[in-house]
C-alpha cells in the first residue's frame, strides 16, 4: 500500500463507478474491496443453477434513464423490456385467482403505494403505515410489496422518502445477471480485493486509511459501504464522523431483503418462464405473502426465485437457510401440490443481513427523517466523501443510484485534488 490521490473504499456499483471516473479524469486512485470479489450487493452466481442467478439486484429500475442500460446494450448483455411488476398469476393458498380477483389484489397493492406517496407529496413525513389502508383481504399482499420495495416494514417507511424515489415504472429484469453487468461495467478498474479498510484517520491533511494490507495515504477518501456498516462501526474514523453525518446514517438504515431460489425436477403446470407470481393465504392474515419469479435452470427445470422483505426477510434469514426454504416451499406446495416437496432439486438462499460487509439490503429513511438523507451526500471536511445507494437523493436503494453517486463523488474528489 502506498500514497495516492484518492482511496475508494468498496467496489460495489458505486465504488467501481468512482474508480472508472477517476481513471477517466487521470486522478490516481486505489480501490480497495474487503470481499474476494467485486460487485457487493450486485452479484450474479452461475454455479448453483447453471444459469445466472442474481443474489442481489436483478431489475434495472427506471430503465429508460438507467445508466446501466446503455452499458448493457454496448456489451450485448441481455435484459427483458418488461415494465409492470404485476403478477401473471395470483395463488390464494391452493386456489388460482381469476383475472378480476388478481386485478383487484394488484389495485390494492398500488393503492397502498399511491396513498403513501400522496402523503409525501403533501410534505408529510410520517410512517407509511399511518396513511395506507389497503382492503383487509389484500393487506398481506400490499404489506409484502411495501416491505420488498423499501426493505423495511410500513411503520418504519417515511412517506416523504418514498415519494422522493424517482420511478419511471420500468423495471427490466437482466437475464444475463445485473451483478454480472455491474462487474463488466467496472472491468477496467484495478481493485485490490480481499483488503479491508479498518480505520480512516482524517484528523490531519488528507486521509490515512489503515487496511488489512497496510496503510494508504490519500488526499481524500470515497467511502461506499452500506449505512449499516457505517452505523455499526465496520470502519473506525478518527475523529469520529460529525454528528450531522452520524444522524443521517442512523436515519437511513439498510433494511432487509433476501431471496430463496428453489429448482424442481418436475414441471410446475401453467407457468411460463420469466412469469411473475404472487402467493398469499386468505385464511391466515398473519401469514406473510411471498412472490416468485419463474426461470429455468440450465437443464430446463423450473427455478422459482422467492423474494422476502423487511422484518420477514430479517427474521427468516436470522433463523437460517432451512427456515427460509420452509417458508417459500410452503407457499409453493400450497399452490402446486404438496408432492412438489419431494421434487426439490436444488435450493439456494441469500444471507445479506448476516454478511458483515453488507449488513442488510438497501436503505430507507425512517418516518420524520427523510430530509436527513441529503446530508449523506455532503463531503465531510472536504476529504471524506460518502457514496453508495443510500446517498442518492432520488434513486436510493438501487444499483443505478449507487453508480450515479460513485460518478458524482469521483468528480467531486477530482475537484478537491485539483484545488490542493
Ligand atoms: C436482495 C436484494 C435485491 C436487490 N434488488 C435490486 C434490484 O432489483 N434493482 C436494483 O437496482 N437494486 C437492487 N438491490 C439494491 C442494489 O443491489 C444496491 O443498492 C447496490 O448494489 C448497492 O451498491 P453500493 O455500491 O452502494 O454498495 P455495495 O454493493 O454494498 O458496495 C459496498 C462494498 O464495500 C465493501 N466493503 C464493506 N466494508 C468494507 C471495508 N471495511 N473495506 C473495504 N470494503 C468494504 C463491500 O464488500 C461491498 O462490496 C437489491 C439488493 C438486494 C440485497
Amino acid at each position: 500500500m502506498t500514497d495516492t490521490d484518492i482511496v475508494v473504499v468498496g467496489a460495489g456499483a458505486a465504488g467501481l463507478a468512482a474508480g472508472e471516473r477517476l481513471r477517466e479524469t487521470g486522478v490516481e486512485a486505489i480501490v480497495v474491496e474487503a470481499a474476494e470479489r467485486v460487485g457487493g450487493r450486485a452479484f450474479t452466481d452461475t454455479s448453483v443453477f447453471g444459469v445466472p442467478f442474481d443474489l442481489g439486484c436483478h431489475w434495472m429500475h427506471s430503465a429508460s434513464r438507467n445508466p446501466f442500460r446503455p452499458i448493457a446494450d454496448a456489451l450485448d448483455h441481455r435484459y427483458l423490456m418488461r415494465s409492470s411488476r404485476r403478477a401473471a398469476h395470483l395463488y390464494l393458498k391452493d386456489r388460482l385467482a381469476d383475472d378480476e380477483t388478481r386485478a383487484a389484489a394488484w389495485e390494492a397493492v398500488q393503492g397502498a403505494f399511491r396513498a403513501a406517496e400522496a402523503a409525501g407529496e403533501r410534505g408529510l413525513d410520517v410512517a407509511a403505515a399511518d396513511v395506507i389502508d389497503p382492503p383487509t383481504e389484500w393487506a398481506p399482499l400490499a404489506l409484502h410489496w411495501m416491505r420488498l420495495l423499501s426493505a423495511l416494514d410500513a411503520p418504519q417507511i417515511s412517506t416523504l422518502d418514498l415519494c422522493r424515489y424517482a420511478d419511471t415504472g420500468e423495471n427490466w429484469p437482466v437475464l444475463d445477471g445485473y451483478g454480472a453487468l455491474v462487474a463488466r461495467a467496472g472491468r477496467d478498474v484495478p481493485v485490490r480485493t480481499g483488503v479491508a479498510v479498518t480505520h480512516i484517520d482524517w484528523s490531519g491533511r488528507g486521509v490515512r486509511a489503515e487496511t488489512s494490507a497496510g496503510t494508504v495515504h490519500a488526499k481524500a477518501a470515497i467511502v461506499t459501504v452500506s449505512t449499516n456498516v457505517l452505523a455499526e462501526g465496520g470502519i473506525r474514523f478518527t475523529p469520529e464522523l460529525p454528528v450531522d453525518a452520524a444522524e443521517a446514517i442512523a436515519a437511513c438504515p439498510t433494511g432487509h431483503a433476501e431471496k430463496v431460489a428453489i429448482s424442481f425436477d418436475c414441471p410446475l403446470p401453467g407457468l411460463d418462464s420469466t412469469a411473475y407470481i404472487d402467493t398469499m393465504d386468505p385464511d391466515d392474515p398473519d401469514r406473510p405473502a411471498i412472490n416468485f419469479t419463474v426461470y429455468e435452470d440450465a437443464d430446463a427445470r423450473p427455478l422459482m426465485i422467492g423474494q422476502l422483505g423487511g422484518s420477514v426477510a430479517r427474521g427468516l434469514e436470522q433463523a437460517g437457510a432451512a427456515a427460509m426454504t420452509d417458508f417459500a416451499l410452503a407457499a409453493l406446495a400450497d399452490a402446486f401440490g404438496s408432492e412438489i416437496r419431494d421434487r426439490v432439486h436444488r435450493v439456494h438462499t441469500t444471507h445479506w443481513g448476516s454478511d458483515p460487509l453488507i449488513r442488510g439490503a438497501y436503505s430507507c429513511a425512517l418516518p420524520g427523517k427523510a430530509d436527513l438523507r441529503a446530508r449523506l451526500g455532503e463531503p465531510i471536511g472536504e476529504r471524506v466523501l460518502l457514496a453508495g445507494e443510500a446517498t442518492s437523493p432520488d434513486a436510493f436503494s438501487t444499483a443505478h443510484g449507487a453508480r450515479l453517486t460513485g460518478l458524482a463523488a469521483a468528480e467531486r474528489a477530482a475537484r478537491i485534488v485539483a484545488s490542493l
